[in-house]
């Protein structure tokens, strides 16, 4: 599969649960299905992506699906100031994260799956509380 941004060939990695995600050696971003994202959320004590909330940015050019071609939607994170973005394919689900931020090369799927969820804690978090509310 190929990385949205840049084309290249991404790296397949698992941690050993059947968990799939994809890595671009390019630009770090990660790419994986949404089913495995809410698991990984779910399990972590967070939200699904659904319940999440964020904001559609349809003006954002976000590019391809690797999967179906379907241009990508943006999703933004309620913060004023830099909000925290994050694209989806609403045709095959797949989840699109620019890993830069989070993910260092050689990182191991464990790894990567732990910025994964500090990247939606604080996604979750809204605007004027300290913390993520249950
Ligand atoms: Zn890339
Ligand atoms: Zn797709």
């Amino acid at each position: 599969m190929d990385c949205p941004r840049d084309n290249t060939e991404m790296t397949e990695l698992t941690d050993g649960e059947d968990r799939l995600l994809f890595r671009c050696a390019e630009c770090g971003g990660l790419w994986l299905d949404v089913a495995d994202l809410n698991r990984i959320l779910l399990h972590n004590g967070l939200a699904t992506l659904e319940a999440m909330g964020g904001r559609a940015n349809p003006e954002e050019d976000a590019g391809e699906c690797p999967v179906d071609n379907v241009a990508l939607l943006a999703v933004e994170s309620q913060h004023k100031r830099n909000p925290l973005v994050y694209e989806t394919c609403e045709s095959c689900g797949g989840i699109w994260l620019e890993s830069a931020d989070f993910a260092e090369e050689g990182d191991s799927a464990e790894e990567l799956t732990k910025g994964i969820v500090e990247f939606y804690r604080e996604f979750a978090v809204k605007p004027g509380t300290k913390a993520a509310r249950k």
